[in-house]
């Protein structure tokens, strides 16, 4: 029993401690309370400090944890000298959990800079595995999922934005965008414009809250449904890849035909697309994503 029980704390890190001198990452819910694992919240119990993007917001979920924790702001505009302030605890041998308002730091959150500014000081880095808005929304979307690109905010700035745009035209993997509600509409023209209006879109919305909504349509009906009704809430935008480029089309289709022929000699679908793949030198995954329908 006693193995067990140690096996059980080596697998899942029960009653490990925070180790000193490490900064943990860790994620709080992007709005079910009930998303908060017993990992997250022992860390948050076990850090000595925490630098937060807004400690009123984090205080919250303390309160609601039951943990008292000091805590230090970290955020967008003070990264430059938080991070450092931050450093110097961590090498003195403090241990510190990073956490945002809402979802995984350092995922268009603040951290990013933090975690590349503490590996290259050789403090050790833990991400403690938690929600993310990015990886809900594909996960639910309904889109091709086994090649996507996170692109996050778009840049605000009207050239950057569409030189982002125009580097995005021909792009095959699903691309993921967060937006806010008041820019939703706007960026869905724009999207329409760049892609073209039939291009299929997931609008994933609220994801998690209690008016969850997933609307799986296409850009120019986003587009000309969010003109008209004023968006509310958090989205991200699931958008599907280009179609396949004409000779890689023709290439998939001599593999789809080699999978069927294959199969009807017996093969599973599995084995068809990896001997299918092998002898015509084609992508195993895109095969099988094409086979099964994607
Ligand atoms: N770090 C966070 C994460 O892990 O998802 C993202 C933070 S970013 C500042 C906030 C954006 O994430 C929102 O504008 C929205 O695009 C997306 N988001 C966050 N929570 C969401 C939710 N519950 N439903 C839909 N989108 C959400």
């Amino acid at each position: 029993m006693r193995l067990y029980a140690i096996i059980l704390r080596k697998l899942y890190g029960e009653g490990r401690g925070a180790v000193p001198g490490t900064l943990y990452l860790v994620p709080t819910p992007i709005g079910n309370l009930g998303d908060i694992s017993r990992r997250m919240a022992e860390t948050l119990a076990q850090v000595d400090f925490i630098a937060a993007e807004d400690t009123r917001v984090t205080v919250k979920l303390l309160n609601h944890l039951g943990v008292k924790k000091p805590m230090v702001a970290y955020h967008r505009h003070n990264a430059g000298t938080a991070g450092p302030a931050v450093l110097e605890r961590l090498l003195a041998g403090a241990c510190c959990a990073l956490v945002t308002d809402a979802g995984t730091p350092a995922i268009s959150d603040p951290g990013e800079e933090l975690v590349a500014l503490c590996a290259g000081a050789g403090v050790p880095v833990c991400a403690v595995p938690g929600p993310c808005a990015l990886v809900t929304a594909l996960s639910v979307s309904a889109q091709p999922t086994g090649r996507f690109t996170f692109e996050g905010f778009l840049p605000m700035n009207r050239k950057n934005r569409a030189a982002r745009l125009e580097a995005l035209r021909g792009e095959e993997r699903t691309m993921v965008f967060y937006e806010a509600p008041h820019k939703l509409a706007a960026t869905l023209r724009t999207l329409a414009e760049v892609f073209g209006p039939e291009r299929p879109v997931s609008l994933c919305r609220e994801l998690t809250k209690l008016h969850e909504e997933v609307r799986r349509t296409t850009l120019g009906e986003a587009a000309d449904w969010y003109g008209a009704n004023e968006p509310r809430g958090e989205f991200v935008l699931v958008v599907r890849g280009a179609p396949p480029r004409a000779e890689e089309a023709a290439c998939l289709e001599d593999g789809l035909a080699l999978v069927d022929s294959l199969r009807g000699e017996g093969l599973s679908l599995r084995d068809a697309v990896r001997r299918a793949a092998g002898e015509l030198g084609l992508p195993r995954n895109q095969l099988y994503d094409a086979a099964v329908g994607k």
